[in-house]
């Protein structure tokens, strides 16, 4: 079903370098993608809210979530949520048996109605096509416009995240049994996500940890 809807997104050349392909993206930027995979992605995967990122973000992965993002590239993402499952199952840092809900960092809808969509989602969904979690894409709701993160020191940062998220009407109005975990594209500071976890945690609901595509390196 899905991969019918992303057909109508599919071009016969490779969205990163023009190459002609069948595939999502062509064979070598495949290879040149795969090299930016972290040696051990678990090591983040401690503390108060445990983070499992799947590569680098440099090189053809930084290329991957540009092209992901502003070329309007679904299959992209789509692709890049397989890696990070098929990563994330070779790990298995948490107990097997546990479901968790997978909860995508939302965008504003003023965003998304830009873009067309939310590239976490997108991520997301591909991720749970390989692990069959849960998918909940409106458990969180993003009500305020922040701005970009990247000027900002961290107290600015913190202040313009904070109030930015509400649990979406499904989790606000239900209990949630099973735990969460969240999606996003890229981790840098983590503001956002302790946001996020903030939230869900408030309502009681336990969260898991983070699952990012990328990070950068100073990380
Ligand atoms: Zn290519």
């Amino acid at each position: 079903m899905l991969k019918n809807i992303l057909s109508i997104f599919l071009q016969p050349n490779c969205p990163l370098c023009e190459r002609a392909t069948t595939e999502e993206i062509c064979n070598y930027c495949q290879k040149q993608l795969k090299s930016c995979q972290l040696k051990e992605p678990k090591k983040f995967w401690q503390g108060d809210l445990p983070l499992f990122v799947w590569g680098e973000y440099d090189g053809k992965l930084k290329q991957a979530i540009a092209a992901l993002k502003y070329d309007k590239n679904p299959q992209i993402g789509e692709l890049l949520g397989f890696l990070l499952a098929e990563s994330w199952q070779k790990y298995s840092l948490i107990n097997t048996k546990i479901k968790p809900l997978i909860i995508p960092i939302p965008l504003h809808k003023s965003k998304e109605k830009i873009r067309g969509f939310n590239q976490a989602d997108i991520i997301a969904r591909g991720f749970c096509q390989v692990t069959k979690y849960p998918l909940n894409t409106q458990g969180l709701i993003r009500i305020r416009q922040t701005k970009a993160m990247f000027r900002l020191n961290f107290e600015e940062k913190e202040n313009n995240i904070k109030g930015a998220f509400k649990l979406g009407k499904s989790l606000e109005n239900n209990s949630l049994s099973r735990p969460v975990l969240l999606v996003d594209d890229i981790y840098t500071t983590g503001t956002t996500v302790k946001e996020a976890a903030r939230i869900l945690r408030n309502k009681g609901i336990k969260v898991l940890g983070v699952l990012a595509v990328s990070t950068p390196r100073h990380l």
